[in-house]
């Protein structure tokens, strides 16, 4: 039985068809498990559709409540409770203005460039910068630090800027893989160099709170390139992100 109004399967908003039919993905549920935990991704891009944008936030936001609605009925809630009934309509604000909002790229942080007036030419590195983005798998955060560095090639950034970029492309849903990538892409991008490193150790909830139920591990990613495939220039950056150099 279906609770009264919208239904589950598909929802139709100004031509665009969302799929919601559990069984159309043509995984039995043991891959879908396995493809998880796991964590298994082929792409640098994070898969968008088309028409990702076509709808604005505020429609997001509106039919992420209906269907987030749906979710806690089915679970047998009852969104009459005065502590549940705001509960929809908080979890799709959340995943659109806060959560998700790297998915847009019109979020995504301008960067001036700048001269290096100071002929600064070492090494410059941006250790733990929070990270607080969400597993795709599970819908659940990673969290954890990343340690960015970078060379300049003559133009310099804010450093705040650093941060907002990992940032940016936190909110999305993520591997740690593809994170880490997409902040080295972007870095070589806006500072106009190849000689980027970066870092991520975080922990995934998906990890620590079910499945294994691991709270002890994290997961190590990098990504070097230009310079710093060059091993003294590696381990000069291991060693100021307090990283025993090893290889
Ligand atoms: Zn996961």
């Amino acid at each position: 039985m279906k609770p009264n109004g919208t239904s589950l399967n598909t929802l139709s908003t100004n031509g665009i068809h969302l799929n919601g039919n559990g069984h159309n993905h043509g995984l039995t549920d043991e891959l879908v498990d396995d493809m998880g935990d796991n964590h298994a991704s082929a792409n640098l891009e994070t898969p968008l559709r088309d028409d990702a944008f076509a709808l604005d936030d505020d429609l997001k936001i509106d039919l992420i409540e209906e269907h987030f609605r749906e979710i806690m009925t089915i679970l047998g809630l009852d969104l009459t409770d005065d502590s549940l009934k705001g509960t929809p309509r908080r979890v799709a604000k959340m995943y659109v203005n806060e959560t998700f909002k790297g998915l847009n790229p019109a979020n995504k942080p301008s960067t001036t460039l700048f001269e290096n007036k100071y002929q600064y030419n070492q090494m410059l590195v941006e250790r733990d910068i929070t990270v607080q983005s969400y597993c795709e798998h599970h819908f659940v955060p990673i969290i954890g630090k990343a340690h960015v560095a970078y060379i300049s090639s003559g133009k310099v950034i804010g450093l705040s800027k650093l941060n907002r970029i990992v940032q940016h492309f936190a909110k999305r849903p993520q591997v740690q893989e593809r994170l880490t990538m997409q902040i080295a892409d972007e870095l070589k991008r806006a500072l106009q160099t190849e000689d980027v490193a970066v870092i991520i150790d975080a922990a995934h909830l998906c990890v620590s709170t079910r499945g294994v139920n691991d709270t002890a591990s994290s997961t190590l990613t990098a990504a070097y390139s230009g310079k710093f495939d060059e091993e003294a220039t590696r381990q000069e950056f291991l060693k100021y992100v307090g990283m025993k150099p090893t290889m």
